[in-house]
């Protein structure tokens, strides 16, 4: 059995011991802290331009952007918004104005117009930094554009920024509850909502992943690490930058995703790390182009964001039998690491296919149980529920929802559904939401799809649920068949029946040519059940 606290609760914790978490420091003091030790090392690599810039640079250029904000009079506590593809302004900006005190908030540069408008306002963004060619979607909005490319008319410059004098960066005194970062949660679930994440949350995360002196993410100096994830997202901010700065790691920044062009520069740059989302393993563990390339300076692959079933685990590993692979799971709300796998500690434990890991250090988990909700002992699935420093303040002008999420002890409540072993291993059966009920038995879509992408013949799948008059719910799937495959839908549906219990059959199977998703590999349900 699990601990148990003083209520009677059981408790998961990391199977490492706890630290000491300097979460009393400002987000960009803690990230450069060591940076004084390297600053000849080389920071930011950018993919496309090849530019580099060293530690050094980097840390005079956040006292830079942050004199240069001040002088053109941002306040601490003001917002900035960063709409824009993975570059070393991003970095800049975003550390210049957490020195300052200033609070960013982050989306996807490819926003509609209407999209834009609505998180500028809602976030209360007053300025925002971009590229010359999104200046005219934001021209109808009030706000103050900085491009970090061309002068753009009626635009402010970047060079205002990086060219400022660093002897007049303002002196604030951050506190550490005080907002640094605003991502929006990625509105797959319901309306994405901004997430207060405070300097001691990010800080506490960062820590919770590498610091000591037996770190659960075991990267280092020595390291060089891809980062082809939009920054704009929390786990690419968080687990590669942030991460990858505190280390004084070599980031490879890339603008896009494109598998030839991630091959060649893990080739070129030796690259050692790799954190990735479930479509880049799917696309390394299928596509017939890795082979063309040199990828043992790979040591670690990190799949996150999205379920990644135990079959496309196997099928990986296969393809790169020298690279550790393993999951983190993260939740924007929940600062956002809750979860890393052991494999990827300095000292590593033995880890299980399609464990999404262990619950981090300085923090505690409870899996409860979705109706009566009691705390479940191990192997039972109920939703993952976590405490400690990390996770957020709450939703910004959101105290309803913040209450919804967050609950008087002090427990983030996922809506993610997971059970936990003997080991402490994690593995995420679904979300709440999107688990199927067919006569009051539970069916996992996330589970039929791993299955279903097992299939030689099968190239991707989604499941969601029909209404039925017998059964409540039935299971329905959209299959993307590999090319040249001929799978029928009476094939699909044996594949799959052969394998599960009777309530988790698929009823009927639509062939597609495409799975609608995010880029992080979340599929829009949403779309699909409105097809059915
Ligand atoms: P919204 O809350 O707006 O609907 P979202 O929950 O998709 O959007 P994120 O914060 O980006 O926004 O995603 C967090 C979710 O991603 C988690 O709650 C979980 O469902 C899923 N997730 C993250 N990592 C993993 C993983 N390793 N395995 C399975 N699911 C994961
Ligand atoms: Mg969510």
């Amino acid at each position: 059995k699990p601990m148990q606290s003083e209520v009677g609760d059981f408790i998961y914790r990391s199977k490492l011991p706890d630290i000491d978490i300097p979460n009393h420091m400002p987000l960009p003091d803690y990230c450069l802290e060591k940076a004084a030790q390297w600053p000849d090392k080389v920071c930011l690599i950018d993919g496309v331009t090849g530019r580099e810039h060293t530690y050094g640079e980097i840390e005079l250029s956040t006292r830079r952007v942050a004199a240069g904000l001040f002088k053109i009079g941002v306040k601490q506590g003001d917002v900035i918004a960063l709409l824009l593809p993975n570059c070393a302004e991003f970095v800049q900006v975003f550390l210049g104005a957490a020195k300052m005190g200033a609070i960013v908030t982050t989306a996807n540069p490819f926003y509609t117009s209407a999209e834009l408008e609505k998180q500028t306002i809602a976030s209360g963004a007053g300025i925002v930094v971009t590229h010359s060619s999104y200046t005219e979607k934001l021209a109808g909005l009030n706000i103050q554009i900085i491009t970090v490319d061309q002068h753009v008319e009626k635009c402010m410059h970047i060079s205002m920024l990086l060219e400022a004098d660093e002897a007049e960066c303002p002196q604030v005194e951050i506190h550490p509850d005080d907002v640094v970062c605003l991502p929006y949660s990625s509105g797959t679930t319901g309306l994405p909502k901004g997430v207060m994440l405070t300097h001691k949350s990010l800080v506490s995360s960062v820590s919770q992943q590498v610091d000591g002196d037996s770190p659960n993410f075991n990267i280092t100096v020595e390291d060089t690490l891809m980062c082809v994830l939009p920054m704009f997202h929390i786990y690419s901010l968080n687990s590669i930058l942030l991460c990858g700065l505190r280390v004084g790691a070599t980031l490879v920044i890339m603008p896009k995703f494109e598998l030839s062009k991630v091959l060649e520069l893990i080739q070129k740059h030796k690259v050692t790390m790799g954190p990735f989302v479930p479509p880049i393993v799917l696309a390394i563990a299928k596509n017939p182009i890795v082979e063309n390339y040199d990828l043992s300076s790979i040591k670690m692959v990190m799949s996150g964001a999205a379920p990644l079933g135990k079959e496309l685990e196997d099928a990986f590993r296969a393809r790169l039998p020298n690279a550790i692979l393993g999951q983190g799971y993260g939740m924007t709300e929940a600062g956002p690491v809750l979860a890393m796998c052991l494999a990827f500690a300095k000292s590593p434990f033995p880890v299980k296919p399609g464990s999404c890991g262990t619950v981090v250090r300085n923090a505690e988990v409870k899996i409860v149980d979705t109706e009566t909700g009691m705390s479940l002992p191990y192997n039972q699935p109920g939703e993952i529920c976590i405490r400690g420093p990390q996770v957020m303040k709450g939703y910004l002008n959101n105290p309803e929802a913040t209450a919804n999420t967050i609950d008087k002890d002090g427990f983030l409540h996922t809506g993610d559904v997971a059970f936990i072993d003997e080991d402490e291993e994690m593995f995420i059966v679904d979300r709440v939401k999107e688990i199927i009920k067919f006569k009051g038995f539970q069916v996992p879509p996330a589970e039929l799809e791993a299955l279903m992408l097992s299939n030689e013949g099968i190239q991707d799948a989604a499941v969601v649920s029909r209404k039925d008059d017998v059964a409540g719910e039935v299971p329905v799937a959209f299959v993307v068949r590999q090319a040249g495959s001929t799978i029928s839908e009476e094939e699909v549906k044996d594949y799959v029946a052969k394998q599960v219990v009777f309530y988790k059959k698929i009823h009927n199977v639509y062939f597609v040519d495409s799975i609608p998703k995010f880029p992080s590999g979340k599929i829009l349900r949403k779309d699909l059940r409105n097809k059915v």
